[in-house]
């Protein structure tokens, strides 16, 4: 079969692929963009935005709910009918990409449905959904965005249930009565609290000792007592033995002898890259950690970059167009700094909002850093007493004593996500300790809260 000749053949069109695969078409190389499902990827259909529709509403309902005591009196129906409207309309137009493709085809890109596999230096085999088969060289490379896909644990039971992953949970037109979340991290704590916020019971298990255990433990223990208040029973240091579905429900049976039953199982303990069937091998790609290992500049191999959740440097879609532009760059043959990943911010959207960047306490201590951390609680500061109902939060920062700057920190509350801006903007500029605390904080912010963070760097 004679190839068709392309200059750069992107496989994978989530948020990275299709970000680079559209600048590069801009820059006028003839690009050829191949994706088996829905160009956009994981995130607008299935991720980071109709889940934080999804919160969106819940946390209306919560506000609603905090109303008596502080502004009258309110009655809360919750109803999942607009909610599974808003993200069938509005996010995925019923799962139908045909906007983004035709965004990319706009840009001069040249679109293929399939599914693509190395199949030797620069040349990448698609195989068509109509059964065929077409062949592309690249003459300046591959880029390889090919993502994650959940990461289902071997529990004996679990394969054959009709358990969910994000994209059942996700697409669900009804909220289950009752759910069981396996998993704490981001996304099993952000949708066990939407759920439960529309009246599903909800247990969460999570064999770490804390929820989020990827986080500072003071942000899971402060998630915990919150998932405890809402009526969310939690399950941490809990091994999951065996699941059974009987045709109506899930039975989870935990060490120890404890077993929770549920209308439902949502499967949350993270992603693996999905390199599976991608035939990187053939690209001189060594693959075996799990993860396509990349140099600053998103190089894998001669004629290979990679970027996105398969590089492991952060199952985020702001990483992967990070990267994207980073290697974008380099296939352009134009000059930039290297990738740097000190600062990457993570925000796990449920209510209080948990940001954090740059290095945990943990962290910081293996990576043998002289540490002192200073911790404030947002319902001691002025505007957390202020806001009374829902003031939950923390900001806790980690300072690399040594250099006199901070190595990481963690925003939680009622706005988390933004407040980590400064702090990452202090972590990623790598701002003197000193200076921040010469600094004026806002009187009464929730970033205010820095400041007396700041004064509590206590001695390690
Ligand atoms: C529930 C949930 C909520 C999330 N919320 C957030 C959030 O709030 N903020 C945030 O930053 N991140 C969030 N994420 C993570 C975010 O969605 C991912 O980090 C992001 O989508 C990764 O982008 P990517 O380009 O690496 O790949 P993906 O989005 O995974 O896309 C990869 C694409 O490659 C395609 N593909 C794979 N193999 C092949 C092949 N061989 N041939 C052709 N096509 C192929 C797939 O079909 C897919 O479309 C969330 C994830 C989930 C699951």
């Amino acid at each position: 079969m004679d190839a068709e000749e392309t200059d750069i053949i992107v496989v994978g069109m989530g948020p990275g692929g299709e970000d680079a695969a559209g600048r590069l078409a801009e820059a006028g190389l003839h690009v050829t963009g191949v994706e088996a499902n829905l160009v956009g990827g994981e995130c607008p259909y299935w991720g980071c935005v109709p889940s934080k529709m999804m919160i969106r509403a819940a946390n209306l309902l919560a506000e609603a709910r905090r109303i008596p005591g502080m502004a009258g009196t309110a009655t809360v129906e919750p109803d999942w009918a607009p909610v599974a409207a808003r993200i069938r309309d509005e996010a995925t137009d019923s799962w139908n990409d045909k906007v983004a493709v035709d965004r990319f085809t706009g840009k001069g890109g040249h679109f293929v449905r399939g599914w693509g596999r190395i199949t030797g230096p620069r040349e990448v085999t698609v195989g068509t959904p109509d059964g065929g088969i077409r062949v592309f060289r690249a003459r300046r490379g591959i880029l390889l965005a090919t993502g994650t896909e959940p990461s289902v644990p071997p529990i004996r039971g679990l394969a054959g249930t009709p358990y969910w992953t994000n994209r059942e949970a996700i697409e669900t037109e009804q909220v289950p009565g009752s759910l069981i979340v396996l998993g704490s991290g981001a996304v099993g704590a952000e949708l066990a609290q939407v759920f439960a916020r529309f009246g599903a019971q909800v247990s969460v298990v999570e064999a770490r000792s804390t929820l989020l255990p990827a986080e500072e433990p003071e942000a899971g223990e402060l998630l915990e007592a919150v998932f405890t208040r809402e009526g969310i029973a939690v399950h941490t240091g809990a091994r999951a033995e065996r699941v059974s579905h009987d045709g109506r429900a899930f039975r989870l049976s935990l060490a120890g002898g404890m077993a929770l039953t549920a209308e439902r199982l949502l499967v949350a303990t993270g992603r693996r890259a999905g390199l599976d069937g991608l035939g990187v091998a053939a690209a001189g790609v060594d693959s075996a950690a799990g993860a396509v290992p990349v140099d600053g500049w998103m190089r894998a191999a001669d004629g290979v970059w990679a970027i996105g959740d398969i590089t492991g440097k952060g199952a985020f879609t702001h990483v992967s167009m990070y990267q994207a532009a980073i290697a974008v760059a380099d296939i352009l043959g134009q000059d930039g700094p290297p990738a740097d990943y000190r600062a990457v911010p993570r925000v796990t959207f449920t209510d209080p909002e948990i940001g954090s960047v740059g290095l945990t306490e943990a962290q910081a201590r293996e990576q043998g850093l002289a540490v002192r951390t200073g911790i404030a609680r947002v319902p001691s500061s002025a505007r957390g007493w202020i806001h009374k109902a829902g003031n939950d939060g923390l900001i806790k920062v980690i300072e690399d004593a040594q250099r006199g700057v901070l190595a990481g920190a963690t925003s939680a509350g009622p706005v988390g996500g933004e407040v980590l801006g400064a702090l990452a903007v202090a972590v990623h500029g790598q701002v003197p300790v000193a200076d921040l605390r010469a600094m004026i904080y806002a009187y009464p912010s929730f970033h205010r809260g820095i400041e007396d963070a700041l004064r509590g760097l206590a001695t390690a």
